[in-house]
């Protein structure tokens, strides 16, 4: 995109946006006791400025086990997942009342929501959730979310919150993301080794860069580093949302960047939105196997949006039941869709490669033609 294009629609999105979601890490958050309450009066002061400006804010935020942690102190042990687990119910109630008591100050009331994993894939909690957090917005309050660490075990974790800010703004429909870290945006050279490496303005092309590649390190506090920022950017993006990455221990960053100065990184949104139904199928489930296709049947789905039929599948891994969801991988390897299977991953070996025309035969129906229906299948997935 043109310099002075992304410029203008930075300026529009900014101006424009009416519900945001707001993310902040612990790298942010934390200070040598625990949480610094510095930067959260800065914080609520900042976001209680959006909302009398008539925005909707939702926050998301970490430090939870950085504050439990230096309630703890020497007995605290990093390494052992259940003190982790301790540490954050401990700091939870700490960091609320740290944002209740900020917000109250320039009247406003915060409201706090836990969530795991499980609470947005199934589909009642999730509806319960948009329900509530709706009801927040009208009643003038702003939500701040945190994953709910105490009873997270693998299955149930987004992994960090970045992941979890992403989905929610899938979630109540925001037109922003901004993600607050401890650098100043999105850096193409790493800053420690080149000191004056300054971070992009823009990344107008998300989708085509490789994050692996541009992310090596990770913060040592949280949990997500810069790869899974861009990841949730990229995911937003697909759904028509930009994000702003954006300097969180700056006071007066957030209140600059909608005064519309150009601080931080701005990332631009896909021109071409995936619809909310495919963005939850697609990043609320954990894929439960993995297709792999041949290569007319890559381009049959990249280039002309076909759906995936049986005889374009070489290889079913995993054992899964009718209407998971699953990765569609080339035979290289890389994964090209994921989507809803219209069949089990037993019936599934029994027909791949065969003709649409021969399902019957083998498996004595044919309830489908496609394994996976192009409805349900989200191509070029951020994962
Ligand atoms: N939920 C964790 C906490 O509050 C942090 C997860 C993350 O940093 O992404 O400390």
């Amino acid at each position: 995109m043109a310099q002075c294009d992304w410029r203008e629609k930075r300026r529009q999105v900014m101006s424009q946006a009416r519900r945001v979601v707001i993310k902040v890490g612990s790298a942010v958050l934390a200070g040598p006791d625990g949480v610094d309450s510095l930067v959260i009066a800065s914080l609520a002061r900042q976001i209680a400025e959006l909302v009398a400006s008539g925005r909707e804010v939702l926050l998301v935020s970490s430090g939870a086990v950085a504050a439990g942690r230096a309630v703890l102190a020497g007995r605290y042990d990093p390494s052992f997942l259940p003190h982790r687990q301790a540490a954050s119910a401990i700091g939870q109630s700490r960091i609320m009342h740290a944002y209740d008591q900020e917000f109250s100050r320039h009247g406003r009331i915060a409201a706090q929501v836990l969530l795991t994993r499980d609470d947005l894939d199934n589909r009642e909690r999730y509806l319960n959730l948009r329900n509530t957090l709706s009801t927040l917005f009208a009643l003038g309050a702003v939500p701040v979310i945190n994953e709910n660490d105490s009873v997270a075990i693998s299955e149930l974790v987004y992994g960090d919150n970045d992941c979890l800010a992403g989905l929610l703004v899938g979630t109540v429909g925001a037109d922003l993301f901004v993600n607050l870290t401890s650098a100043r945006g999105v850096f193409a050279e790493n800053p420690d080794e080149n000191p004056t490496a300054k971070p992009m303005e823009c990344i107008d092309n998300i989708a085509d860069l490789d994050l692996d590649a541009m992310c090596g390190a990770k913060t040592t506090l949280g949990t997500g580093g810069m790869y899974s920022k861009l990841l949730s950017a990229r995911r937003v993006a697909q759904l028509g949302v930009p994000t702003l990455i954006l300097a969180g221990r700056e006071d007066g960053a957030l209140t600059q960047a909608f005064g519309d100065q150009g601080v931080g990184t701005f990332i631009v949104s896909g021109c071409k939105p995936i619809t909310r139904r495919k963005f939850w199928l697609a990043y609320h489930h954990e894929p439960q196997g993995t297709l792999t296709v041949d290569d007319g049947a890559v381009r049959a789905l990249k280039d002309k949006g076909k759906s995936l039929l049986p005889a374009g599948i070489v290889d079913v891994a995993g054992e899964f039941p009718v209407g998971s969801m699953v990765r569609v991988a080339a035979v290289s390897g890389e994964v090209v869709a994921l989507g809803l299977c219209n069949y089990a991953s037993g019936d599934l070996r029994k027909i791949m490669g065969l003709k649409s025309t021969r399902i019957a035969q083998v498996l004595g129906e044919a309830a489908y033609e496609e394994a996976v229906h192009r409805d349900n299948l989200l191509l070029d997935p951020a994962i």
